[in-house]
């Protein structure tokens, strides 16, 4: 259920920037105190009942506008949440305060700390707002070693609150981890809704997409990955496709913060531009997203411009809380106000 109290800032089509042609008027001037135009979107969502969210829509590098990587997938009876980078416990409460103690699966695309630095939030204060079972996580191999660290690193803080040091964990702090096995498979299948994780290539580490299906409708999370076959193979059919890319703002600020050859050898670990437009001509989705990376008005334009050499449909650059819908008509999106502040 969507707060009634939020302000919808503006919708895809209002954006215009959904034609790759058309992709520069994304950075015409929004109309940020505008009150909402339609105040029942639960009601419409409610049709199919499933939306993704872009908690997080930004990258390693601290940002003001984005947090790190978090993907919020809410099916019929699922909620779900991809990755828990800086900031994904904030922008959870942003979207929806009641979500915090709720979550309780959460499927990792790998281990860089990007994507996990938000989980002693989530697992620890989660708990103490009244989660009543273990955050369930599905990781790759060291999840478990990961958790295992942070109930030591967090030791005197468990102990305070759980009165004492010898007490049994309560069920909400058991660990409860999946392990996502080498070559990927279905690894969740509950209330109609089906979590499929695929290998991708980053860093030679063991890294996933995930393909979620629900209602004859489908998703894809690239995940951190470079260039591979499994992006279309795992994406066919798929409505929705959220794919990683280096934007040219994101290439200048790793330029600016490392030396030269890191910066290749980052460049190597994710999807470039003509990548990415690539692999959406190849899974050719009803909706294209890239995130995790920079944004920025002109280098949102460069970056979908580059992409329509390659790919024709629709694409846009996701921000922090940009909601996408699909409906059984099509998909929907919308893009929430990130700091309002009620003064009632
Ligand atoms: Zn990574
Ligand atoms: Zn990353």
């Amino acid at each position: 259920m969507m707060p009634s109290h939020r302000f919808w800032l503006r919708t895809l089509a209002a954006m215009c920037g959904l034609a790759l042609g058309l992709a520069a008027s994304s950075c015409q001037s929004v109309d940020f105190t505008k009150p909402a135009e339609q105040a029942a979107p639960s009601a419409v969502a409610a049709e199919l009942d499933f939306t993704v969210t872009i908690l997080g829509s930004g990258t390693p590098i601290a940002s003001r506008t984005q947090v790190g990587a978090a993907i919020l997938v809410k099916a019929g009876s699922q909620t779900l949440l991809f990755d828990c980078g800086r900031g994904c416990t904030s922008r959870l409460a942003q979207y929806d305060l009641s979500l915090g103690p709720q979550i309780d699966k959460l499927f990792l695309t790998h281990l860089h700390s990007d994507h996990i630095v938000g989980i002693p939030d989530l697992w620890l204060n989660g708990w103490t707002q009244g989660r009543q079972g273990p955050l369930r996580i599905w990781g790759p191999e060291g999840t478990y070693d990961m958790l295992e660290s942070l109930r030591k690193a967090f030791a005197a803080d468990l102990s305070y609150r759980n009165a004492g040091p010898d007490k049994p964990a309560p069920p909400a702090l058991e660990n409860h981890v999946t392990r996502i096995p080498e070559q990927g498979g279905v690894v969740f299948q509950t209330g109609g809704v089906t979590v499929t994780a695929f290998p991708v290539i980053h860093a030679r580490i063991q890294a996933y997409g995930f393909r979620i299906d629900y209602a004859g409708k489908s998703v894809l999370i690239s995940g951190d990955t470079s260039a591979t076959p499994n992006l279309a193979t795992y994406g066919a059919g798929a409505d929705l496709a959220l794919l990683e890319v280096v934007s040219p703002a994101m290439e200048e600020a790793l330029r600016q913060a490392y030396p030269a050859a890191m910066v290749e050898m980052i460049l190597r670990l994710h999807l470039t531009p003509e990548q990415a437009g690539q692999t959406l001509a190849e899974i050719a989705p009803e909706l294209g997203v890239y995130y995790h990376t920079v944004t920025g008005c002109e280098s949102d334009k460069a970056l979908l411009e580059t992409t329509g050499k390659y790919h024709r449909g629709s694409v846009i650059v996701a921000s922090d809380l940009t909601e996408i819908r699909l409906m059984p008509t099509g998909i929907e999106t919308h893009q929430f106000l990130l700091n309002e502040i009620e003064c009632r």
